[in-house]
């Protein structure tokens, strides 16, 4: 007698938990737990879909080369080395199932996405966590965790829910030291948001074994669509092709995301916009003995005494009806992840945290 058995890994999965959305007694809430844009998503990219709304009766083309083609011409790429998934989500997948199975090791960190396990164990691979040092990815801490077994290292840079960044110099030298059976993928969700970083483009350019991640659900304000990108050699995006469904991609989120796309000013604006309050927002935490590290993405991990604090600070921030995130599955207890808003929010999470600190 057979039994009906999932697959090996699969039930190792914890479901994903995403950042909530309505509070109890509050019509009009400030969420501030998912990254999402403050400003939304570029006019261009909902007129665009008004007029891809007319070709739902179409199949989608199947090789993404107009959406290819002008995030290549953006990002100086070269098209043929892109592709294009539901969300980078997807990108990642494709990369941990084309590339891993049981038996095989992936690498990611302590306070790494919690994606990433969940895609191991999608592969029927085994996640394996290294440590950061002082929340920072701790890149000899990765190079000595490396086995015949590694296959993959995924890292997050700008990390979530850290924001920080793996200093200078450290990329190159993760890419350049691992053994040549073993891909980095480097998930660049953030890369927007952290001034000067080309998210790993040059390594995922120059290596035979990066890929770079992108996404349109951060600063393209487009998390509702779900579209993302990986760029890397091109034999490793040939082999990823092969396991993409051929019509993946929708004709109204292909029409969507390469009109975002095309449009630098509203990047520009965003990322000004998230600068200048991001600044803000970790000014007055400082000022109110909250510690927070400088963040290079559009949120802000502020770290309170202990768990306690925390709660207490989370359930005043409900009280004036904003949701941050708890992330104390990021080895965090003591931390609220908090989405930088518009200045109009930010000043709200500033008042309200002061006035939980004031006790009043
Ligand atoms: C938000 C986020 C993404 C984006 O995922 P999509 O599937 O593109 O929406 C990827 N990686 C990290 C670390 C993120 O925080």
């Amino acid at each position: 007698m057979h039994k009906i058995e999932p697959q090996p890994g699969i039930m190792e999965i914890d479901l994903y938990v995403g950042g909530k959305s309505r509070l109890a007694g509050h019509d009009e809430v400030l969420k501030l737990s998912s990254n999402e844009n403050p400003l939304g998503s570029p006019p261009v990219a909902g007129e665009a879909l008004a007029r891809a709304a007319g070709d739902v009766h179409l199949y989608p083309p199947t090789d993404h080369a107009d959406l290819r083609a002008a995030i290549g011409a953006v990002h100086g790429l070269d098209p043929e080395r892109i592709i294009c998934g539901v969300g980078s989500d997807e990108v990642l997948q494709f990369v941990t199932q084309a590339f891993s199975g049981p038996g095989d090791e992936i690498i990611h960190t302590e306070h790494g996405f919690s994606m990433y396990p969940i895609l191991a164990h999608m592969a029927g691979a085994t996640p394996v966590c290294v440590p950061e040092a002082g929340r920072v990815v701790d890149v000899d801490a990765i190079l000595r965790a490396v086995t015949g077994r590694t296959r993959l290292v995924l890292i997050a840079n700008p990390g979530n829910p850290t924001g920080t960044m793996v200093p200078e110099g450290d990329l190159e030298r993760l890419a350049g030291g691992l053994p040549d059976h073993v891909i980095l993928v480097i998930d660049g969700a953030y890369t927007e948001y952290a001034e000067g970083y080309d998210g790993g483009a040059a390594l995922a350019s120059e290596r035979p074994n990066v890929l770079m991640t992108r996404t349109f659900s951060k600063i393209y304000g487009l998390g509702g669509l779900r579209v993302g990108w990986g760029y890397g050699p091109r034999s490793m995006i040939d082999v990823m092709t092969r396991i993409r469904q051929p019509f993946n991609l929708s004709v109204l989120q292909l029409a969507a995301a390469e009109a975002a796309v095309r449009d630098r000013d509203w990047v520009a604006r965003c990322a000004a916009l998230n600068a200048k309050q991001r600044a803000r927002l970790i000014g007055a935490l400082r000022e109110m003995g909250i510690a927070c590290d400088d963040s290079h993405a559009n949120f802000v991990l502020a770290r309170f005494a202990d768990e306690a604090q925390a709660t207490a600070a989370d359930a005043a921030l409900q009280r004036d009806g904003i949701i941050v995130r708890r992330v104390t599955g990021y080895g965090f207890p003591e931390g609220l992840r908090i989405t930088v808003g518009d200045a109009v929010q930010t000043g709200r999470v500033i008042a309200a945290l002061g006035r939980w600190r004031e006790g009043v």
